[in-house]
């Protein structure tokens, strides 16, 4: 059934409106229904904040469903993965009503496509969400939950591996947005002098 839904997402020249779409805020606690168990951890961050001057005023009238894109994350000096920048991963996240709230808050939440030594709780991410890939579904087991997500993390690698879709290309709207660039927190060298960004 999964093999039935294409692998690739989007024209092969990057992004088509309304994406590239960003979003960001701290990695919260999410609602414990054993993510990392089922070895899909997500990191929740909150969608409520009523604050006009975030980048994501998008968020309420986009379609709940499963979409892809980067993450990047700035870990602190403390986790085993830290490197003094923000990291860009490739992600797969999940917008939706949750039920635990009666479906009236919608929550936010990511599974980076990287296996982390350590949970990064409270540090900040940002996501730039750069497709859509499908509705959400109920499922009659987690079996085909979990087939179906990690045919979405295939559909996320193997789309943002094109040309027009890397963020280190510099060629992709908000790549130095990901990277915090221009507002002074820790240049990364390499990107420098690259004038898209
Ligand atoms: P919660 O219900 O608190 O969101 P999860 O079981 O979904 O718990 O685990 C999420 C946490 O796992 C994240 O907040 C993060 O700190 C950690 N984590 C470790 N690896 C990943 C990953 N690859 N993607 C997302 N979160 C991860
Ligand atoms: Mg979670």
């Amino acid at each position: 059934m999964t093999s039935q839904r294409p692998l690739l997402i989007g024209d092969p020249s990057g992004p088509s409106p309304p994406f590239p779409l960003r979003m960001s805020g701290p990695v919260i606690a999410g609602f414990g229904r054993g993510s990392k168990e089922l070895g899909i951890p997500t990191a929740n961050i909150p969608v409520d904040t009523p604050d006009p001057s975030r980048p994501d005023q998008w968020l309420n009238s986009t379609p709940s469903g499963v979409y892809f894109g980067y993450a990047s994350l700035q870990l602190p000096s403390g986790h085993p993965d830290f490197s003094g920048t923000w990291q860009v991963y490739p992600m797969v996240m999940s917008i939706g009503y949750n039920p635990f709230y009666k479906n009236t808050i919608r929550s936010a939440e990511v599974h980076i496509l990287h296996r982390f030594t350590a949970d990064f709780y409270g540090s900040q991410m940002r996501l730039l969400i750069m497709g859509y890939i499908r509705e959400e579904k109920d499922y009659a087991g987690l079996e085909a939950l979990i087939e179906d997500i990690n045919f979405d993390c295939e559909v996320a690698k193997a789309s943002l591996a094109r040309d027009g879709w890397k963020v280190d290309e510099g060629l992709v709207e908000g790549g130095g947005w990901l990277l915090a660039e221009g507002e002074n927190k820790k240049p990364v060298e390499e990107r420098q002098g690259e004038g898209k960004l």
